[in-house]
């Protein structure tokens, strides 16, 4: 089948939660890659009876194309070997397919094919460094079909830090700008505030909101105020991206909640929560403590979150936060990498595998299953695995069978480690079973509203014709896991569950604007530390146009 600029998608159930529509039967109908009210009889169409039509899924967390990926393929040879991706077979015409490697991390060509084979047409990359946004823009320029952008790191950068600690707020605000723009990012990302210039420069990691750097007056609660009101200020599309303090660590679910509580009010995301909500204490042992912090979430509007996921599986960690995986590479005696990115941030690698019969594996993969089935809004706690960190994001489908299937859930929950499991909600017994429109909300219609996203994640009349068409199946993961169709702007990218084009993606970022006076101090301090010159720092023919700011 050619792709017609005009389609009518006849005879499925169309769950578009944004628009109130819950598997009810109706034409979807296309004209230049939007979505339209109607088309004129005789518009070519493509009949999909008792099919569900859902909006192209929108991943708002994951790692796929960043320099620390590209180390993390690099150390991981033996996954190039286990999983060979050859190029598939496009039609005619289409862009000249590649062939790559998968595994947790796969390479760009592939990562794109298999987004778009899992119905997914939007995803980020939540982690960049800034001096690395060249290299993330390279690669994105190698993912196809997917509309892509990513998070620029600007929590332990030190000219941020700088300006905190001389009371410099608006500045620093300019700076942010600025660097948004020079590195072509959609959104500001913190990582484990603070805590990263102090390992990197001698200083033990922080734990508390109120430690300061050596000398300064520089607190992850300065950091992240001024972050996040920066972004609100700015008037972002997606707020302040947060991974708080302690990560992974017994005890870290008061530093999570002492983080949203200094944010109470403002619109903040706080990412894959599932690894900062322990219970217990460092050394005495671990818990869940998904209730408490998710009750907490649930009584505050202005905050969202995704759940960061662990399936059972192979995963390699991957993170800005140098310490903890300097703590994991300790503790599971496996291969690591440590990076010190200059003046910005750092970033560590090790690889990993979430064992079932291992305790505390089994106690994170609960937690992440509590957060979502004890969460009241889901259009605020929504879907991700971290991917490659909790499992690839090839493991939604099987993630949502979990979210969908309470006997799935007790079967692996007899086959799991429960030693850690007392007091877990899940071990005594959550009865919840998400919908099919609830799926579509935490995949694609809540992360499309959280990152501002006004054309993605719903069908209404104007929205992109992303669309992912499944067949209907009783084993949910097989259904979520091989849609029949995809399109991507109005395009049939997958048909008959063929990859069958691969268009270039469109690039998501922004470019708020700022006070070009301040310019003159970065450019100092570029002069006096950085090993790049000022001039040559911005990323420079980033494709598109920019996102709209909020309004
Ligand atoms: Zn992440």
């Amino acid at each position: 089948m050619a792709t017609p600029e005009r389609l009518r998608i006849v005879g499925g159930a169309v769950h578009d939660p944004a628009n109130n529509v819950d598997g009810e039967v109706r034409d979807v109908c296309i004209e230049d890659g939007r979505i339209v009210a109607n088309l004129p009889s005789g518009a070519p169409t493509l009949d999909v009876p008792g099919m569900i039509v859902m909006p192209g899924g929108v991943d708002i967390h994951a790692h796929f194309a960043s320099s620390s990926c590209n180390h993390a393929r690099r150390l991981l040879p033996e996954e190039h070997l286990a999983d060979r991706a050859p190029a598939p077979t496009l039609l005619d015409g289409a862009r000249a397919a590649r062939s790559g490697t998968g595994g947790t991390v796969p390479t760009t060509f592939t990562t794109g094919y298999r987004y778009a084979g899992l119905g997914y047409t939007t995803a980020f990359d939540a982690a960049v460094a800034p001096l690395m946004a060249r290299h993330t823009h390279e690669e994105l320029d190698d993912t196809p079909v997917v509309d892509a952008g990513c998070f620029v790191l600007l929590g332990n950068d030190e000219y941020l830090h700088r300006q905190i600690n001389a009371g410099e707020i608006e500045r620093a605000r300019h700076y942010v700008a600025w660097m948004l723009g020079a590195t072509g990012a959609y959104a500001v990302k913190i990582v484990n505030p603070g805590g990263i210039e102090a390992w990197k420069s001698g200083q033990r990691n922080l734990t508390d909101l109120d430690q300061a750097l050596t000398g300064t007056r520089v607190t992850p609660r300065a950091i992240l105020e001024t972050l996040t009101n920066a972004a609100n200020r700015l008037r972002l599309p997606h707020p302040v991206h947060i991974h708080c303090n302690n990560l992974g660590q017994a005890g870290n679910s008061a530093t999570t909640i002492a983080t949203m509580q200094a944010l109470t009010g403002r619109r903040a995301h706080f990412t894959h929560l599932q690894f900062h909500c322990y219970g217990g204490e460092t050394g005495k042992g671990w818990g869940s403590a998904a209730k408490t912090v998710i009750e907490h979430v649930n009584a505050h509007a202005e905050h969202t979150v995704d759940v960061g996921q662990v399936m059972f599986g192979p995963a390699t960690t991957l993170t800005a936060d140098g310490p903890v995986e300097y703590l994991l590479y300790s503790t599971s005696g496996r291969k690591w990498v440590n990076i010190d990115v200059e003046l910005e941030t750092g970033c560590g690698i090790v690889p990993y595998a979430y064992k079932e019969k291992a305790a505390v594996a089994t106690l994170q993969w609960a937690i992440g299953l509590e957060l979502f089935l004890l969460a009241r809004d889901p259009w605020r706690v929504v879907l991700s695995t971290d991917h490659p960190n909790g499992g690839s994001f090839l493991s939604y489908p099987a993630l949502i069978r979990l979210l969908m299937d309470r006997s799935a859930r007790d079967d692996q929950l007899k086959r799991a480690n429960l030693k850690l499991l007392s007091g877990s909600a899940l071990a005594d017994g959550l009865e919840r079973e998400y919908t099919l429109n609830e799926i579509a909300i935490v995949t694609r219609a809540g992360p499309a509203r959280i990152l501002g996203l006004k054309q993605k994640g719903h069908l209404g009349v104007g929205a992109d014709a992303d669309l992912t068409i499944y067949a209907r199946d009783a084993d949910v993961a097989q259904m979520f896991s091989s849609p029949r169709f995809v399109l991507k702007s109005g395009q049939v990218v997958v048909e008959e569950g063929q990859l069958r084009r691969a268009p270039q993606g469109r690039r998501l970022y922004v470019r708020p604007p700022f006070d070009e006076t301040v310019l003159r101090d970065v450019r100092r301090h570029f002069d006096a530390y950085g090993t790049v010159a000022f001039d040559n720092y911005a990323v420079r023919d980033v494709p598109g146009s920019p996102a709209a700011l909020q309004s």
